[in-house]
Order: C-alpha cells, then sequence, then structure tokens
C-alpha cells in the first residue's frame, strides 16, 4: 500500500472528514483491521485565508508547497491537498515536491464522465466558481459544461463556507440557502451539483435534495484509496 501525503487544514473540519474517509476507504477494500497509510501536515488556516483574500497565490502555494515536501521526506508516495479551492496552486505543489498530486476536479470530472452528465452545477467558494483554474479544467478535460449560481448568491455561498462551515457552524437557513441555489441550477439544466468545497458536505447531502451530488470530499478520498492500492 502507498502512503498518501495529506495536506490538511484548509479547513481542519473537513480535513477530519479525509481522515475517516481514508481510513473507512482502505478498510472497505481490504478488510479486517487495514487501514491508510497517511503523512498528515495540517496549516494554520487563518494564515492561508489571509494569503487569499489578498490576492498572495504565490506564497501561498510556497507554503503548500513545503507541506509537500516535508511529506515526501515523512513518506508520502502522493498528495492529496484537502480543499477544492486551493488546487489553484496544484501546480505549484506538485512542481516543488516532485510527488504526483490527486487532483480534485480530475477525480470530480472522471465521476461526471462515468455518470454521463453534460451540464453540471458548482458550488464553491467564490475562487473556486469564479476563477478559471477549476471550472475551465472540468470543461476542457471532460467535457461537460459549469454553471454557477448568481452573483449575490454566490457571495452568499462564499460567505457561508467562511463564517459558518470552515468554523464548525451548521445552520438550517444555510442549507435552505444552498437548496434554492441548487434548484435554480437545476431549472437552468443542471443535471447534478457539484459540491465543490470540502465542507459542503456538512450542509448537504443526498438526503436533502434528488438531484444527485458530487461530493468532491468523497469523491477525491475515493481516488486516493485507489491511488494507494494500485499495483
Ligand atoms: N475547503 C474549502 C474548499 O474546498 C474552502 C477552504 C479553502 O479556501 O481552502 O475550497
Amino acid at each position: 500500500m502507498k502512503t498518501i501525503g495529506v495536506i490538511g487544514g484548509m479547513s481542519w473540519e473537513s480535513t477530519a472528514f479525509y481522515y475517516r474517509m481514508l481510513n473507512e476507504g482502505v478498510k472497505a477494500r481490504l478488510g479486517g483491521l487495514h487501514s491508510a497509510k497517511i503523512a498528515m501536515l495540517s496549516v494554520d488556516f487563518d494564515e492561508i485565508e489571509a494569503l487569499q483574500a489578498s490576492d498572495d497565490w504565490v506564497r501561498a502555494g510556497e507554503i503548500l508547497g513545503d507541506c509537500g515536501l516535508r511529506l515526501k521526506a515523512a513518506g508520502a508516495d502522493f498528495l492529496l491537498i484537502a480543499t477544492n479551492t486551493m488546487h489553484m496552486v496544484a501546480d505549484q505543489v506538485e512542481a516543488v515536491s516532485g510527488l504526483p498530486l490527486v487532483h480534485i476536479a480530475d477525480a470530480t470530472g472522471e465521476k461526471i464522465k462515468q455518470k454521463q452528465f453534460k451540464k453540471v452545477g458548482l458550488l464553491a467558494t467564490a475562487y473556486t466558481m469564479e476563477k478559471a483554474f477549476y471550472r475551465n479544467r472540468l470543461e476542457d478535460r471532460f467535457g461537460v459544461e459549469v454553471i454557477t449560481p448568481d452573483a449575490d448568491d454566490r457571495a452568499e455561498v462564499h460567505r457561508i463556507i467562511y463564517e459558518e462551515l470552515c468554523l464548525g457552524s451548521v445552520l438550517d437557513s444555510s442549507r435552505d440557502h444552498y437548496l434554492a441555489c441548487i434548484e435554480k441550477m437545476r431549472a437552468q439544466g443542471a443535471e447534478a451539483v457539484i459540491l465543490g468545497c470540502t465542507e459542503i458536505g456538512m450542509l448537504i447531502t443526498d438526503n436533502h435534495t434528488d438531484l444527485p451530488i458530487m461530493d468532491t470530499t468523497a469523491i477525491h478520498a475515493e481516488t486516493a484509496v485507489s491511488w494507494a492500492l494500485a499495483d
């Protein structure tokens, strides 16, 4: 089994889910007392959030690249950046560390392709919904059309992630807002919705909507387990 190098803490709320999902995934595949081989470095999200807000992605990439190098020294065979947003700097992390990386958009795109969805809605941070690094990757590599809520709804989706979910707060009023966004995107032809932020699974599950949901945390962890167990 390969060792998974997790760059976590963005936020730690979702990294805790990754830790559980990676171990459960290995246990489901190998049974018994098997568990995942994991090396993890967890950053202080306050520092990373400040760099995001000041548009200093280069510095943020240096910090995560350094994490990648330290995980390599700790025996990691490949990396997992446990957040969608910070895939902004995925190429930099891969280059600095010299380790392959399970890209969260590729893992999600593969799943979308399997399901043959042609048009999907995306709920995520404003960075992920509005910058090219994520949507274009899905559109260019997997031929799927990605739509997002309108500007006011995007701002509220973003606020809820940083002011509530990353702080462990799960509010019914926020769930209602997310569900309203999902319904609007369904009305525009979305066949599924990507939960493109690793904390959204705390708020929305398939118990809350009958539109298929693509939970990037679960998909990313499942793909990492496959990498860890591949020959
Ligand atoms: N975990 C979130 C994501 O998947 C947001 C936190 C971050 O900015 O990294 O995008």
